[in-house]
């Protein structure tokens, strides 16, 4: 690299804003296509599984009994690969990034009690 345009870039670099943000200090920029993470609508979710069995990277956990979803946030790539399965539409990709967390980073999420069973009537001999 020749000496002028070594020098050149280096002042560049010293006098100009850095390429980098202060994330989360300074909001990351988003698109319409920005990946940020997933949530899900568990109202609407009827713990069929689909969404772990797809799971590329193992990081949903469906517990059908115990009505609750699961996401290992550090498991997850945002592929969106649950949210093309899910039968109910009920999982999403919002654009916006999930909030940095010295917590727990698997977030547990409880559904709703299930609705009481119809008991079938026993066919009546006439
Ligand atoms: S695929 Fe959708 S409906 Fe099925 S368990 Fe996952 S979130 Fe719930
Ligand atoms: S976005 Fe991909 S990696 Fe993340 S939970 Fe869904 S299927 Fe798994």
């Amino acid at each position: 690299m020749p000496l002028f345009t070594m020098v050149k870039r280096a002042l560049a670099n010293v006098t100009g804003k850095p390429a980098t943000l202060m994330y989360p200090a300074t909001p990351a920029k988003q698109y319409d296509v920005s990946r940020g993470h997933i949530v899900i609508a568990i109202e609407d979710c009827i713990f069929c599984g689909n969404c772990q069995r797809h799971c590329v990277s193992q990081a949903i956990v469906v517990d059908r009994e115990a009505r609750t979803w699961e996401i290992d946030r550090l498991r997850c790539i945002i592929c969106g690969v649950c949210a093309e399965v899910c039968p109910k539409d009920c999982i999403f990709i919002e654009p916006d990034y999930h909030p940095s967390s010295v917590g727990p980073v698997v977030e547990l999420v409880q559904g709703p009690p299930a609705p009481p069973k119809v008991e079938k009537k026993a066919k009546t001999e006439e």
